[in-house]
């Protein structure tokens, strides 16, 4: 789970790490207030979206100002002219996708004055099964093009979980980002901060892009995207309310509400698989057979002719779907219960695209009775390839 950069400041700030005062703002009347109770002389009216790249980014309308996603203002009047400018406003950046994000609030930050721009995160590593800790001095930089670029710039390490962190990680990020004095000791302490409240809130991300040193000296967390492991959201209701459902893609918000492994992708050829394993091999033979999925979907093993019929619905509300594809290997899930699913969404929702069935196992001659009785225009097929081959040729024949 995503939250935006405002809510993972607030969560530094209670753990003690350095961050500015800010406030966050619905509107411009708000921005407005926010600004007053800051002070100034500088403030930051930052964009906010469950993406990064916000600065570089640019807006679709011509109304929002040509300069970005975070725009420096110097008086209370521009601090809020630019927040009012972003509001409702569609971002774009370089991870958002061209069809970019709506802006539904913006962060007024105090400006700080920045010396030097470094970058650390925290994440979980896969290989080693531990915390992993990334740090550079080319804060404010893509990290990925910093790696395939000037990979000797980044440290990286991970943590023994048994030991923790301790004062030399501190000293090892402090020595990669070339701190001086007082500075040492504040890396030392951010990064048993930043360490603790990865493990406490079961985080699998926070990136710090910048940090800074800011004219003070002093270091300063100047961005923050931080993300959860989902799987641990039931022991952490406090994260819960942090969910911000209109930055979720609708269709796997409703799949989410009926407990649907589903992921919306950008082919034409909806899937609708059990198991996790089928759905992959699925969408694989898709692509070999010259087309691409619209979505990953795993019903699950236990699911009900209610689940079937919820993940029918969501696969034909999808618009960029030219074709639907059913591939069932009935092992726990029975062949029959399928069939009424997809009949009983049929049913609600009509059926305007060419949809192939492919049933195997438990109970699959009574599911392929109900499909022949229900009198749908169903292509029935033997086995995954001839399944992949019919639903691609019937979509090239529709289109
Ligand atoms: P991102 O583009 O989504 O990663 O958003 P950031 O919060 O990282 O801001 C982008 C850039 O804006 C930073 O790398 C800074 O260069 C600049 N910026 C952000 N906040 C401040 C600020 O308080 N003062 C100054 N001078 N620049 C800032
Ligand atoms: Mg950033």
């Amino acid at each position: 789970m995503n939250i935006h950069e405002y809510q993972a400041k607030a969560l530094l700030r209670e753990y003690g790490a350095p961050v500015g005062g800010g406030r966050v703002a619905f509107s411009g009347e708000e921005a407005w207030r926010a600004a007053e109770e800051l002070g100034g002389p500088v403030w930051v009216v930052k964009s906010q979206i469950h993406a990064g790249g916000r600065g570089k980014g640019a807006f679709k309308e011509a109304d929002a100002g040509e300069k970005g996603g975070v725009r420096l203002a110097k008086s209370i009047e521009e601090t809020t002219q630019f927040a009012e400018q972003m509001l409702g406003k569609t971002l774009v950046t370089h991870q958002t996708g061209p069809s970019g994000k709506t802006v539904g609030r913006v962060y007024i930050e105090e400006g700080s004055d920045i010396q030097r721009e470094l970058y650390l995160s925290l994440l979980v590593d896969r290989q080693t099964s531990r915390v992993s800790f990334v740090a550079s001095t080319e804060g404010g930089m893509n990290i990925e093009d910093v790696a395939a670029e000037t990979p000797e710039k980044i440290l990286s390490f991970s943590v023994d979980p048994a030991t923790g962190v301790s004062g030399f990680h501190g000293r090892k990020v402090a020595h990669a980002l070339k701190l001086e004095g007082q500075q040492v000791k504040e890396c030392v302490r951010l990064i048993a901060t930043l360490y603790k409240l990865f493990i406490e809130k079961d985080c699998d991300l926070i990136e710090i892009n910048p940090l800074i040193v800011d004219g003070s000296g002093s270091l300063k967390c100047l961005d923050c995207k931080m993300s959860f492991d989902g799987n641990a959201m039931y022991r952490h209701p406090e994260l819960a309310e942090l969910r911000d459902e209109t930055e979720e893609d609708p269709k796997e918000l409703e799949a989410s509400k009926y407990d649907l492994n589903y992921i919306a992708l950008d082919g034409e050829i909806g899937c609708m698989v059990n198991g996790a394993g089928l759905a992959m091999a699925t969408m694989d033979i898709i692509k070999l057979y010259g087309s691409e999925p619209a979505n990953f979907l795993d019903v699950g093993g236990g699911a009900t002719k209610e689940k079937v019929t919820e993940a029918f619905k969501i696969i034909t509300s999808d618009s960029k779907v030219k074709g639907i594809l059913v591939n069932i290997f009935g092992g726990i899930m029975r062949c029959d219960i399928i069939a009424e699913g997809v009949i009983a969404a049929v049913k609600e929702v009509g059926l305007s695209v060419p949809l192939v069935v492919r049933l195997e196992g438990t109970n699959v001659e009574l599911g392929k009775q109900i499909i022949g009785e229900s009198g749908l225009n169903v292509i029935a097929a033997d086995n995954l390839a001839d399944a992949a081959e019919k639903i691609v040729n019937a979509v090239k024949e529709a289109g």
